[in-house]
């Protein structure tokens, strides 16, 4: 048991992961440095039409980045502007057939194919 080491931000809030919540969950597993723990999704308003569209947009932006680490960093902003995106986010994670997960030597990275 020398997980401890691994503390190096304590000050740090345990922020969800957005990938949790996702069928395919989180490719980084015990290297994510956001919470794995459940988090409840009760209470959660969902937005006007026209902030969800646009939340949307944000998101499909995201997931448009190959660098893996930088597309979490941009998911887990918009999480943390409106709660309700992360059931956008999990709902593409889930849903899209259009976004992939793909592997290269530098990890996973997501793939949007129209
Ligand atoms: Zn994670």
């Amino acid at each position: 048991m020398d997980d401890t080491s691994s503390t190096a931000e304590p000050t740090a809030r345990a922020e969800p992961c957005v990938f949790l919540d996702s069928r395919r969950g989180c490719a980084k597993g015990d290297q994510c440095r956001f919470s794995h723990l459940p988090c409840s999704q009760d209470g959660i308003t969902r937005p006007r039409k026209a902030r969800r569209q646009r939340m949307k947009e944000c998101i499909l932006q995201c997931f448009l980045s190959t660098d893996f680490d930088q597309m979490q960093e941009a998911l887990q902003k918009e999480a943390r502007r409106h709660p309700y995106a992360r059931r956008v986010i999990q709902g593409y994670l889930n849903n899209a057939s259009f976004i992939h997960f793909d592997k290269d030597d530098a990890g996973e990275f997501a793939v949007i194919s129209v």
